[in-house]
Parts: structure tokens; C-alpha cells; sequence
């Protein structure tokens, strides 16, 4: 694939490592490719990070035909930088291209674009402990088009963000509030997929969950309002005498790629784990008997999030203010193969060169 360069001429003056937080900061340039009908995905660039202009009747600003990405690229001790299991984010790029209706991408092609932008922006990559260089490849629909069908012609983008830790406290355990009203997705919808209109559903509740004090929602099914789904845009795990359980991804759960990194681990170390239903009421007598040992949740921004509180239908139980064992421990595997620090026994890593 030819991918056309054009560069900044006013290159950004970088960020210093202790202010970036999440997501506010972008490198000098993206990455941007269309698809038009017949033609297919053409015209691959790398251009100055900047405005797109859009039709303001391009289809992805009402019907939210949209999707994206969320990666990570780690500057480890040696210098080297690592992409952890980024063919797993291409794949669901897809899987969610197919559930939207878009035209799949060539997971080479995105692999070249996303390769060509980081070797570019390689220097942006920043080096202090717990930083990171987010990835936000996106989808949108571009039809200038207001009536309601499939868009003909989309656009494909690659942001880089440099970020620090995804909470301020690291790893220690944050506040959950168990959401009984609004629900985020249901079986059948585009819950399994990263479909940008998933999120702007839980909006709402976060920021209700927020004014109460609470870091996050954790999501109920859709159905009955009875069994544990997510927390927040992340997967939910509980240790129940020694067993860690997970809800079942798929449905209207989204299959994170921590989440399957997690399970893999434990069991390599033999630790009993099962994907099935999870009530709420489950997870209050389990607290009740003294069986819930440890609560947290699992996404590439957070790496693995212990919980500390949960709070539900006015009632709180309080599992601890320290992270557990299993969490710390999935915690520090995990950050060791990403940031190099351990040897990468599973292959989950990729050097850029
Ligand atoms: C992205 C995401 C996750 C976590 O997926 P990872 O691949 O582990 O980053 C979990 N739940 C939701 C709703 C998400 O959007």
C-alpha cells in the first residue's frame, strides 16, 4: 500500500509526562483513508493532525453509523516500543464494520497504516512509568445524506494521543455505582461491538453515578435488570471463594481483549476461572457468606481496576480499600509483557522497529 505524507510544518511542542491525564493531547499528524463506492478503501495518507472538513449532512452525524478502536503502544525500559495483541483490535474493527454495515478493512492495510503512523510519530511515545501512546482508529459515514439507509462512502482515521495512567490512583480501588434504570445494550444490539452510539447511552447514568461520587456505573442486563454486565466501558470480574468469574462475552457484552488476556493468565497459573451469568443478588450474598474476596474491571485504558465499593438500590457493601491479590497480580503480569519488563511467554507483543 502507497500511503501519500504530507508533514506538519509546525510540529507541536510535546506534553510533559506528568500533565497528559487521558485522551487531551494528539501527535502532529493522523492517519486518513476513504471508501468510496466501486472503488473501494483508497487514497491512504498521512497528513497534519487537524479539522476534517465534513458535510454537515454526512450521515454519521445523525444515524451514528460510527465505530472505533482503543490501543495502546508502550515505551518499555529497553527503549523498545510494543503494540500488545493489536491484531485482536483489527479483528473486532472488522467484527463491528460487519455488525454496522461498513465495508471491512484489509487487516495488512491497517496493519501498514498503522505501522507507517507510528514509526512517524515514534518520538511521541512518551517514557515515564505508567504512560502510554493511545490509539484511536475510527469509522465514520460520509454520504452527505440525510435519509435513513447504509452510507455509501466512509472515512478511516488514526489518532495517537500520548496519556498518563487512566485513573489518578493507579491501582487503588474506586467506587461503583450499580446502575437500575438506564441500561447500556441488549441482546441483539451492538453491545458485542465498539459502535460509538453504544456509549452515548451511558452518558447519563455516568453522570449521575459521578455527582454521587462514584468513579463508575456498573451495567445491568437489559432484560431483567438482574444480571452484571460491564463497569463503565469495561469488563466485570468477581473472585467468589477463590474462583474468579466473568460474565459470558458476546450478546451485549463486549469482548475486551484484557478480558481474554485475564482469563488466559489465570489459567496458565491454574487459578479456577468461568465465563457464566453473574446476578447482583449473587454478588450480595457472596458478600453477605464473606465469599467476595475481590471485585474489579478490565480494559485497555485501566489495565485491571480494583473495585471498593459497590452501591445498589440505595444499599452499600465495601470490599476493601486495597487492591486484592488476583487483581494485583493480573495487574502486574499484564504491565510487565506490555511494558517489557517480563518476558512475553504468550506472544502478545510486537515491537516497532
Ligand atoms: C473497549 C471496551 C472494553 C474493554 O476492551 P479491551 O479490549 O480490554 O480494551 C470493555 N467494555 C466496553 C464497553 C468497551 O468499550
Amino acid at each position: 500500500m502507497e500511503i501519500t505524507l504530507t508533514k506538519t510544518t509546525a510540529p507541536k511542542q510535546k506534553p510533559e509526562d506528568g500533565v497528559l491525564g487521558f485522551g487531551q493531547y494528539f501527535t502532529d499528524h493522523m492517519f486518513l483513508m476513504d471508501y468510496e463506492p466501486e472503488k473501494g478503501w483508497r487514497d491512504p495518507r498521512i497528513v497534519p493532525h487537524g479539522p476534517l472538513s465534513l458535510d454537515p449532512a454526512a450521515m454519521c452525524l445523525h444515524y451514528g453509523q460510527e465505530l472505533f478502536e482503543g490501543l495502546k503502544a508502550y515505551r518499555g525500559a529497553d527503549g523498545k516500543v510494543r503494540l500488545f495483541r493489536y491484531r485482536d483490535n483489527i479483528r473486532r474493527f472488522n467484527r463491528s464494520c460487519e455488525r454496522l454495515d461498513i465495508p471491512v478493512i484489509d487487516e495488512e492495510a491497517f496493519r501498514e497504516a498503522l505501522f507507517a503512523l507510528l514509526r512517524l510519530e515514534m518520538d511521541w511515545v512518551p517514557r515515564s512509568a505508567d504512560t502510554s501512546l493511545y490509539i484511536r482508529p475510527y469509522l465514520i459515514a460520509t454520504d452527505p445524506f440525510i435519509g435513513v439507509r447504509s452510507s455509501k462512502s466512509y472515512l478511516f482515521i488514526i489518532l495517537l494521543s500520548p496519556v498518563g495512567a487512566y485513573y489518578k490512583g493507579g491501582l487503588s480501588p474506586t467506587g461503583i455505582y450499580v446502575e437500575t434504570e438506564d441500561v447500556r445494550a441488549v441482546r441483539g444490539g451492538m453491545g458485542s461491538v465498539k459502535a460509538a452510539a453504544n456509549y452515548a447511552a451511558t452518558l447519563r447514568a455516568q453522570t449521575r453515578a459521578g455527582a454521587k461520587g462514584f468513579a463508575q456505573v456498573m451495567w445491568l442486563d437489559a432484560l431483567e435488570r438482574k444480571y452484571v454486565e460491564e463497569v463503565g466501558t469495561s469488563n466485570a470480574f468477581f473472585v467468589f471463594g477463590g474462583t474468579v468469574v466473568t460474565p459470558p462475552a458476546g450478546g451485549s457484552i463486549l469482548p475486551g481483549i484484557t478480558r481474554d488476556s485475564c482469563l488466559c493468565l489465570l489459567r496458565e497459573w491454574g487459578v479456577p476461572a468461568e465465563e457464566r451469568l453473574i446476578s447482583i443478588d449473587e454478588v450480595w450474598q457472596a458478600h453477605a457468606g464473606g465469599r467476595l474476596s475481590e471485585a474489579f474491571a478490565t480494559g485497555t485504558a485501566a489495565v485491571v481496576s480494583p473495585v471498593g465499593k459497590f452501591c445498589y438500590n440505595g444499599e452499600t457493601i465495601v470490599i476493601g480499600d486495597e487492591p486484592g491479590p488476583v487483581a494485583r497480580r493480573l495487574y502486574d503480569a499484564l504491565t510487565g509483557i506490555q511494558w517489557g519488563r517480563t518476558p512475553d511467554t504468550m506472544g502478545w507483543t510486537e515491537g516497532i522497529g
